[in-house]
């Protein structure tokens, strides 16, 4: 869920430039909350106050552009980004109704332009997605270099190397500080090239003899086209399902990264080629339930079905929280005879982000003499911070959401640390609607699918006398409690015994009846259940 600030001038006049507006899924435990996004509000204000300058957008993965749609409205900038990404954006946005016309300045790969005082150099970079950039952001004060998400991979199948001239010659015009990608800060060595993972995805596509169905990431473009060209050589036909699949695939064609292949087959080819004569590319490599895999996995899938016999190779990372989901699905194919092939298996997936050694090499090109460790786990920010420290870097700094670093400053001896807190905290996508992490609805929701729900409707006359037999309704409570006395039975006699023993004068106060009787019926409910559940009581004065 990345969103980072820049700030240039004092306090009370100074310019931002954002970079990257992404989004995070939901654990489970937040119910009925799939996405979450950082709160602009702090964000918002400076932008009506004519502050932000732009947004910068690194690359396309979701936890970097994902809340774009959601959140430009509130922001109202130019959104500034390099063509594969822009036009991933594009054919992303056509695809939600109602969704803003957002006004893009498309920088060429590679290219730089001045965003209000700050001077921004496009630096591309290998990643697991085409189109990945660091960012050198130029001020008079000195040269900061953001890295985005990135990786060294000198042979990436499609998309751009990490230039070792280009990083060098900015650590030769003087890098003040780095704020840079804490992903593998744990993992030793350098990360296996997309190359090698080609290999091998190619051997087992050769020696497979019956349907092989691959699952990856819909943006991982490089490995798409390592997969197409491992079917080409083998005489076999591509099929692509999913929608997200798709809507990638075609910008990717567009954008001249799948040329020397043969067009893709349509879903509904599937089921009329040779069992040995087919490669499926499909969406869901993280259990999300709704996706190709997910459906084929439960023999629900319109056009799609795997035999005994049949592979699929899970050319991906499981997300941690992904887990169940995963093994879920794994389960449920090899129940139906299918052989599983994960990166346990063989190199059947790289990460797109630095190794210890990949991190030390550009420190040694930038020789920074700041550093700020982003993107990753406390764990993963403080073992990077130790990298950092021992690579030469004098000052490195360790942040949390929502710290202001100085970075830069006209005054050589002021340091770099954390000067400010800025407010700082998450939106959940509920529906359609935006919510603060703190709305009462995800705390209630939670609670009602712990212990359910009592709804108790009390008709009364102004004179506090109960008109009639109160309305009782229960859900997601069990039907019996403790010594099979039914719970329903049991909220009766606990509304009517409370409505006996109230005295005349409370009666006569709506409020208070309900309170009285919200405590009668949780307390019997919890001595005939062991649970308190949630007590709705409306009471009606007739
Ligand atoms: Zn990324
Ligand atoms: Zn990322």
């Amino acid at each position: 869920m990345n969103l980072g600030l820049y700030g240039l001038g004092p306090r009370n006049r100074r310019k931002w430039l954002a970079i990257d507006l992404g989004i995070s899924f939901a654990p489970p435990e937040i119910p009925g909350i799939d996405i979450i996004m950082p709160d602009v509000s702090f964000l918002e204000d400076e932008a009506k106050a004519g502050n932000l300058v732009g947004l910068v957008i690194t690359h396309g993965h979701e936890d970097h552009i994902g809340a774009l749609v959601d959140l430009w409205p509130r922001l109202g900038c130019t959104v500034y980004t390099t063509p594969f990404t822009h036009a991933l954006a594009e054919v992303r946005r056509l695809g939600e109704p109602g969704a803003p016309k957002i006004p893009f300045h498309v920088v060429p790969t590679g290219g730089r332009t001045q965003i209000g005082p700050f001077d921004v150099e496009f630096l591309p970079v290998a990643h697991s997605i085409p189109d990945s950039h660091a960012l050198a952001i130029r001020t008079p004060l000195g040269l900061v270099v953001h890295t985005g998400d990135w990786k060294i991979d000198p042979t990436p199948v499609v998309g751009n190397i990490t230039d070792p001239a280009r990083f060098s010659a900015l650590g030769d015009e003087g890098v003040r500080a780095i704020v840079c990608d804490s992903t593998n800060a744990f993992r030793d060595g350098i990360s296996p090239s997309e190359t090698d993972v080609q290999q091998v995805l190619g051997e087992l596509i050769a020696a497979a003899p019956n349907r092989v169905a691959v699952t990856t990431f819909a943006s991982n473009v490089a490995r798409v086209r390592s997969i197409a060209e491992a079917a080409m050589k083998n005489g076999r036909e591509v099929v692509l399902v999913g929608r997200a699949m798709e809507r990638v695939v075609s910008v990717a064609r567009e954008q001249h990264m799948l040329d020397g292949l043969p067009p893709f087959r349509p879903v509904d080819a599937y089921g009329f080629l040779p069992r040995d004569k087919v490669v499926a590319i499909l969406t869901g490599s993280q259990g999300e339930p709704r996706a190709a895999l997910a459906r084929i996995a439960d023999d629900d899938h319109p056009d799609i079905a795997l035999s005994p016999g049949d592979q699929v190779i899970f050319s991906s990372r499981t997300i941690p929280g992904n887990e169940r989901a995963v093994n879920r699905i794994i389960n449920a194919l090899v129940l139906q005879g299918v052989k599983i092939i994960t990166d346990r298996d063989g190199l059947v997936h790289v990460s797109g982000h630095p190794r210890r050694g990949e991190l030390e090499q550009m420190y040694q090109w930038l020789r920074p003499q700041v550093a700020v460790p982003v993107h990753g786990e406390p764990l993963h920010l403080a073992e990077h911070a130790e990298l950092a420290r021992r690579m030469g870097a004098r000052e490195v700094v360790r942040i949390v959401d929502g710290d202001v670093v100085r970075l830069i400053s006209a005054d050589p001896s002021a340091s770099a640390e954390v000067i400010e807190e800025l407010p700082s905290g998450r939106l959940y996508k509920d529906g359609n609607v935006l919510i603060g992490s703190d709305d009462p609805a995800v705390a209630e929701r939670r609670r009602m699918s712990f212990a359910g729900l009592v709804s108790v409707a009390i008709a009364m006359s102004g004179k506090g006398e109960v008109v009639g037999d109160p309305m009782i309704d229960l859900s997601g409570l069990p039907r019996l409690g403790l010594g099979g006395k039914p719970l329903d039975e049991v909220v009766e006699d606990a509304v009517l015994d409370c409505l006996d023993g109230l005295p005349k004068a409370r009666r006569r106060d709506p409020d208070a009846v309900a309170e009285s009787v919200t405590r009668a019926v949780r307390g019997s409910v919890n001595a005939a259940w062991g649970k308190k559940p949630l007590c709705h009581v409306l009471v009606v004065t007739v």
